[in-house]
């Protein structure tokens, strides 16, 4: 068996990523209104809602062409922070993805890598700022690590996802150095980041859909 992810897994993990942020659309939102403006909910619902709208339009054939349109839905549908850095996460994802129709592990794990650099690049954050990058990227080390110790895509994506949930968890006493969130100073500490809450559930339904499809 290869073990790869076609473009079907693809489309079947933004789905399941879009069913998820609408179904804890409250819940996020929840988180946001103790640190934020009470939108991290919508703003995520709102533009996978759009994704997978437009994909159900007809979802293109290649990795590169897919990852950049949820990218470009995003960074057109959501005006919070979080569209563009979620927009750029899978713009980048598609570039380093290539006009192939399917991606092994490396190929996943050099995605997500870009993706997450990308994020970086865009918003600055560093380990302990209390944002996304604080739940993504030990998830997109626990996906690397996971590969070079001979793991295949399903139980290195749901490392990647426990890795995740765990970055989440440890936002709740981090004081905010980025975003709304910094505006609180120290009354930021003693609550979940949302940013952080949406990427566990990306990483959860990414080992999902690794799962479902094998
Ligand atoms: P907004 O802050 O514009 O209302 P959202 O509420 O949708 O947008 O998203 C807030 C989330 O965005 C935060 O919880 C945090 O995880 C993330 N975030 C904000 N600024 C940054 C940044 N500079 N780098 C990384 N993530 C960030
Ligand atoms: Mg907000």
């Amino acid at each position: 068996m290869t073990d790869t992810i076609g473009t079907t897994a693809l489309v079947d993990w933004i789905t399941r990523f879009r069913d998820a942020v609408v179904e804890k659309r409250d819940w996020l939102t929840e988180l946001d209104s103790a640190i934020g403006d009470a939108d991290h909910g919508s703003n995520m619902a709102r533009g996978m809602t759009a994704v997978v709208e437009k994909l159900d339009g007809g979802a293109p054939a290649t990795t590169d062409e897919l990852l950049k349109s949820v990218g470009m839905t995003l960074v057109s549908s959501v005006g919070g922070a979080s569209g563009p850095l979620y927009g750029t996460l899978f713009l980048r994802m598609g570039m380093a993805a290539g006009a192939v129709s399917e991606l092994d592990a490396a190929g996943l794990a050099g995605a997500l890598r870009a993706g997450l650099e990308g994020i970086v690049a865009r918003g600055k954050a560093e380990a302990g700022d209390k944002t996304m990058f604080d739940a993504m990227s030990p998830a997109v080390d626990a996906f690397d690590a996971a590969i070079a110790g001979g793991a295949d895509l399903a139980s290195a994506s749901r490392s990647a996802a426990d890795a995740a949930a765990a970055g989440r968890d440890a936002t709740l006493p981090l004081v905010a150095r980025k975003g709304r969130a910094s505006y609180l100073g120290e009354r930021s500490a003693g609550h979940i980041d949302p940013g952080a809450a949406s990427t566990a559930i990306l990483f959860d339904t990414l080992a999902a859909a690794i799962a479902g499809s094998s």
